[in-house]
């Protein structure tokens, strides 16, 4: 691992973002758990996002589907017959590897490899009592399937007019041969999809613009969550990359501190998926059009997003070391405030003055019917200062002996570690105005 991933895991564990998953067995090859801080923060990422693209939109709406589903829904999409990795195992030391992440011989022993072989990724279960083929069904490799399948319901209960749009976040498990690099690529992930449907273009140049428009949301998107431009890039699928289902897909890639690698993709699954499903549950899927009163199955644009990925992306983005004036090394995550686990931290300047933990006491409440807010009396200032900087907290409040006089507070800026002095009255709403802007 490169040092700058090693100082990300072990700010994770340390302060509780992410841990080790099953750590007291001995863990659990490449699988994690969202610790506290963690879990708000992810939460802050997918709800964010369900902002964005759906309850800001009216040509949007989500759904959330099931993980088992019919397992007829994986031939008709393909995946039980292409979703597979060529895997290739050393005759000397039996490693496994992905045929296409390796050269001619075992990285690790220099021995041969087998013949590639084709391994399916997905993970298959048994539902019911009975483990037989015909109880078989696959955890879902991906959520957009349930969208497909629930398209005619989202028609038929909506109001909704091509083009539209149906989201869904969700976990989604891959049987990966190769997972690694921390949150970067495990077995048990999430996503965030939309399937855009639109008329069945007429011309090439009606779907690349629906394509274009799309990678500009997206690129809005990483600029609304406060990821520097420089440090992602859009890269073009061959022919030859091309999925089954796709005519033209552009990965989002990130430049991770182990390599510039896909953060989000964006695919023209043409009428692939609808059309498919038509055919193997003989159910019609088409769309009427009032306007030109044709039926015709609509195609898809499809933008997606790892939450997992977006995660590792906003933490190494945002992970800052300092020097100070005393030589120390101050750590800050230079989260964007909407997205921060904590917004705002109280502190009593002294923990053992009751009237100064009683003032304390009244505007912690007071900002906790609003923003997630620490309480903190350990220590002294600057060590509290440094934890939250290292959590990413953008904002800190003290309450001192000057409060008790005129009610007013100190508010420290994460970023710029700069004191104003402010009323108590007036702290909420400029909070809300620094966090959210407006
Ligand atoms: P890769 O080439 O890295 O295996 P993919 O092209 O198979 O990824 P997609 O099928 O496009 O990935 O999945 C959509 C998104 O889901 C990806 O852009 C990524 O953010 C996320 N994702 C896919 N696989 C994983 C995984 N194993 N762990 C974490 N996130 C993943």
């Amino acid at each position: 691992m490169t040092e700058d991933m090693e100082k990300i895991v072990s700010l994770c564990k340390r302060r509780g973002f992410v841990y080790p998953n099953s750590e007291i067995y001995g863990g659990f090859a490449n699988a994690w758990d969202y610790g506290p801080l963690g879990v708000e923060l992810k939460n802050n990422i997918k709800n964010l996002w369900w902002k964005f693209f759906v309850q800001d939109r009216e040509d949007i709406v989500g759904i959330d589907g099931g993980i088992l589903m019919n397992p007829k829904i994986w031939e008709a999409s393909g995946h039980t017959k292409e979703f597979f990795d060529l895997l290739v195992e050393c005759k000397n030391c039996h490693k496994r590897f992905r045929a296409d992440q390796v050269e001619k011989a075992c990285p690790i022993c220099g021995g041969a490899f087998t013949e590639p072989k084709k391994f399916n990724l997905m993970f298959k279960t048994f539902v019911g009592p009975i483990e037989s083929e015909s109880h078989k069904a696959y955890l879902r490799p991906e959520t957009a399937q349930a969208i497909f399948v629930n398209f005619k319901n989202v028609l038929n209960s909506t109001s909704l007019k091509l083009p539209f749009g149906i989201a869904q976040i969700g976990k989604a498990f891959r049987n990966e041969i190769t997972p690694g690099n921390f949150i970067f690529r495990t077995r048990e992930f999430e996503q965030m999809e939309i399937e855009w449907f639109i008329k069945p273009p007429k011309t090439e140049k009606e779907w690349q613009t629906e394509f274009e428009n799309w990678l500009k949301e997206m690129k809005k998107w990483l600029n609304f969550i406060g990821i520097k431009k420089e440090n992602y890039s859009v890269r073009e699928h061959s022919k030859e990359e091309l999925s089954h289902y796709s005519k033209r897909t552009c990965d989002i890639e990130y430049k991770f501190p182990f390599g510039t690698k896909e953060l989000y993709g964006l695919a023209y699954r043409t009428d692939f998926d609808l059309s498919r499903h038509q055919e193997f549950s003989g159910v019609d899927l088409t769309y009427f059009d009032e306007e030109t009163k044709e039926r015709y199955i609509p195609h898809v644009i499809e933008p997606t997003f790892g939450v997992d990925r977006t995660f590792l992306a906003i933490l190494i983005d945002s992970y800052t070391e300092e020097k100070l004036e005393n030589k120390d090394t101050r750590v800050v995550l230079k989260l964007d405030p909407k997205l921060a686990p904590y917004k705002v931290a109280v502190f009593p300047l002294l923990a053992n003055k009751e009237n100064l933990i009683k003032k304390a006491k009244e505007v912690f409440s007071l900002l906790k019917e609003k923003f997630t807010t620490f309480w903190d009396d350990r220590g002294n200032i600057g060590k509290r200062y440094r934890y939250q900087d290292e959590i990413g907290t953008p904002f800190c409040i003290t309450i001192d002996f000057q409060t008790i006089e005129d009610d007013t507070v100190t508010l420290r800026d994460r970023d710029t570690m700069k004191q104003i002095r402010i009323n108590i009255k007036e702290l909420s709403e400029e909070l809300e105005k620094k966090i959210y802007g407006g």
